[in-house]
């Protein structure tokens, strides 16, 4: 059985060691901090939880291919919770939007702010999707970036 050492257990660590292990390699991963996870953990003071990584999975189809691979399901181990709202977002004045799935609200709101932004949501949200489709989909974000994906990438940017 080939060996593997992995240095950091973020994200990152940690699913090419779920990859590898997967594919029968005899994986060690090693981590400086007491616990795995990097950037994803939360740091309590004085009453306060902060979170000094991802607050909330923007792909979670990526986290299910993962468990695939070693041959598991999410559910298993993990309750995904749609968050509603996904986050608010405060100005210095104290205003803020509450960003959101429903469209007409995510509207709503940023016509209080712009009705020119609110007109514009639509065709943000559309570019947004084809960037996702070609980042997540069709597999741009996962595979290593050679200056020939860039190239082949080119058209499509
Ligand atoms: C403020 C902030 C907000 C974010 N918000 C989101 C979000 O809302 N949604 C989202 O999807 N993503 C978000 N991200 C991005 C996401 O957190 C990162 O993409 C992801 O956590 C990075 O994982 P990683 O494994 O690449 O790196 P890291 O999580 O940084 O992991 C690297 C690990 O390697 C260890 N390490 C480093 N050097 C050594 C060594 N020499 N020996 C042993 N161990 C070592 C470190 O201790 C660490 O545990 C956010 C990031 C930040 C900083």
């Amino acid at each position: 059985m080939k060996k593997v050492i992995i240095i950091g257990s973020g994200f990152g660590g940690l699913s090419l060691a779920i990859r590898l292990q997967a594919r029968g390699f005899q994986v060690t991963l090693f981590e400086k901090n007491s616990r795995v996870g990097g950037h994803a953990y939360q740091m309590q003071e004085k009453g306060y939880t902060f979170d000094l990584g991802p607050s909330l999975i923007t792909a979670p189809e990526i986290i299910e291919r993962l468990f695939q691979t070693a041959g598991k399901k999410v559910t298993d181990s993990v309750e995904l919770i749609s968050l509603d709202p996904f986050y608010r977002i405060y100005f210095h004045d104290g205003s803020y939007i509450d960003y959101q799935g429903n469209t007409d609200e995510m509207k709503r709101q940023m016509g209080a702010f712009n009705p020119q932004d609110a007109a514009q949501y639509d065709r943000f949200m559309l570019y947004a999707k084809e960037v996702y489709q070609k980042v997540i989909h069709e597999g741009l974000g996962t595979q290593p970036f050679y200056w020939s994906t860039l190239l082949k990438f080119l058209p499509a940017a």
